[in-house]
């Protein structure tokens, strides 16, 4: 998402960009989402309030937006079929223990300038249309839903059709940093030939600007593998019994035991009135730590979750499921910008989740650094050069006292 999402603002704005993708556009993370666009993100704003000021949360919301718009003028422009589909997102808690925590993130999305609707008197779950007991709830109305495989593989289309050029298979194994900010970065490039099943010999480009978007920047001098921690989460898509009580809108819940996010999405691309799914994720855990449940594996906890806020009757069959891992940061903030304060390199990382409406708005983000724009709310608020010294050591010493104990 962020590659292809930088590429096509970046042309846009008259640039000559190429694309290097080690596998296929698409195939990463981006295709392995829920696929919500939203600029309400769980309980994030409590801590962006705490760790950036009210200001840093109104910015928060405005860039993630101004992401969500992005996208759907992209669909429009290039009129790609990707069921995007403007509706309301709901962050709730299933449990009196969690009201206190889901107030506080009201309270931190109001001073963030949001239009959110807390719910906590009255039957919450009719009043946000799910199946399930709801002790209270934060919703937002015009977010979105799409999907975002179908969306990223279009954008790509649509930035060659313009004339940028993508080169799929080919992975960029070094990047030989420049340090004068008017000459190229080179980088070694194999492309892999699946037909002689092996790699050709490496090929060097030359840019003034690059843009590594590969989660943690290859070539990571930059040590934001110190303050971010790498997540899994499974996802499974379910056809059931009566479409005509899947729940209209997007959520997730508050609570990380078990955390559950809710949406539905068409079975068929293709056919807006083939049958609806049921789209769970569940059952996260670090990457390489075993799932919470024990043994039991992330999809079967993802099930057991399923079956225990929807009910066994409301379930027909498991249509799909997959999983895929993505970077949290130490201070609730992605990182997006340069990658050290010597030389024109660019990341944009730790997500924590929520990368989606994040990468559409990065491209502006880069452009404005770019054009040496620097100093800007957004380019402020997501610096990636920031060092949360504190927030590292703590994010560290959970991470090896969960590797420890695997
Ligand atoms: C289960 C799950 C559900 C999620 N749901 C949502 C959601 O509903 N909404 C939301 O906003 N966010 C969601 N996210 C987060 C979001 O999907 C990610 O933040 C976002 O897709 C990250 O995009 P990306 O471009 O950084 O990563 P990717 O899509 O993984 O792209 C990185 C690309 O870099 C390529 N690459 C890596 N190394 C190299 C190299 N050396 N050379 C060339 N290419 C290379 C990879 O092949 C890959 O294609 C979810 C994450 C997970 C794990």
């Amino acid at each position: 998402m962020v590659g292809i999402s930088v590429a096509a603002y970046l042309q846009e704005q008259g640039k000559k960009v190429a694309v290097f993708e080690a596998k296929s556009i698409g195939q990463g993370v981006t295709g392995h989402s829920t696929a919500k666009l939203s600029s309400l993100h769980k309980d994030s704003y409590t801590d962006v309030v705490k760790n950036f000021g009210d200001d840093g949360a109104k910015t928060y919301a405005e860039v993630n937006e101004a992401g969500i718009d992005t996208v759907e003028r992209y669909v429009q422009k290039y009129k790609i079929n990707c069921e995007f589909k403007r509706i309301s997102n709901f962050t709730f808690t299933t449990r009196d223990d969690y009201v206190d925590k889901l107030t506080k993130e009201f309270e931190s999305t109001q001073k963030a300038g949001m239009k959110t609707t807390f719910y906590n008197t009255g039957d919450v779950s009719s009043q946000i249309g799910l199946p399930f007991p709801v002790k209270a709830a934060i919703g937002i109305e015009n977010q979105a839903q799409f999907n975002s495989y179908a969306y990223i593989s279009e954008l790509a289309k649509a930035f060659v059709n313009n004339g940028g050029v993508i080169y799929e298979d080919t992975r960029i194994s070094n990047v030989h940093e420049s340090f004068d900010s008017n000459s190229q970065h080179t980088l070694d490039v194999d492309h892999y030939n699946a037909n002689a099943n092996n790699k050709t010999n490496p090929l060097q480009v030359t840019a003034k600007h690059v843009v590594l978007a590969t989660h943690l920047p290859i070539a990571d001098r930059s040590g934001h593998f110190t303050f971010t921690k790498p997540m899994m989460s499974y996802v499974m898509a379910f056809s059931v019994h009566d479409q005509s009580k899947l729940p209209p809108h997007m959520y997730l819940n508050q609570e990380e035991n078990p955390s559950l996010s809710i949406r539905y999405a068409n079975k068929s691309l293709d056919d807006p009135n083939s049958e609806k799914l049921l789209v769970i994720s569940s059952g996260g855990h670090l990457t390489g730590a075993p799932p919470k449940g024990g043994n039991q594996s992330g999809y079967q906890e993802t099930f057991d979750n399923t079956v225990q806020h929807f009910g066994e009757n409301f379930i027909k069959g498991v249509e799909y499921k997959w999983s895929a891992m993505d970077y949290i940061p130490a201070d609730g903030v992605p990182y997006i910008g340069y990658i050290n304060r010597v030389s024109n390199i660019f990341t944009a990382t730790g997500f924590n989740k929520w990368g989606l409406s994040w990468s559409a708005a990065t491209g502006k983000i880069l452009h404005d650094l770019m054009s040496n724009k620097e100093g800007t709310e957004w380019t402020k608020l997501v610096d990636a050069r920031r060092w949360d010294l504190k927030g590292s050591i703590a994010e560290l010493t959970k991470i090896v006292g969960t590797v420890q104990n695997i």
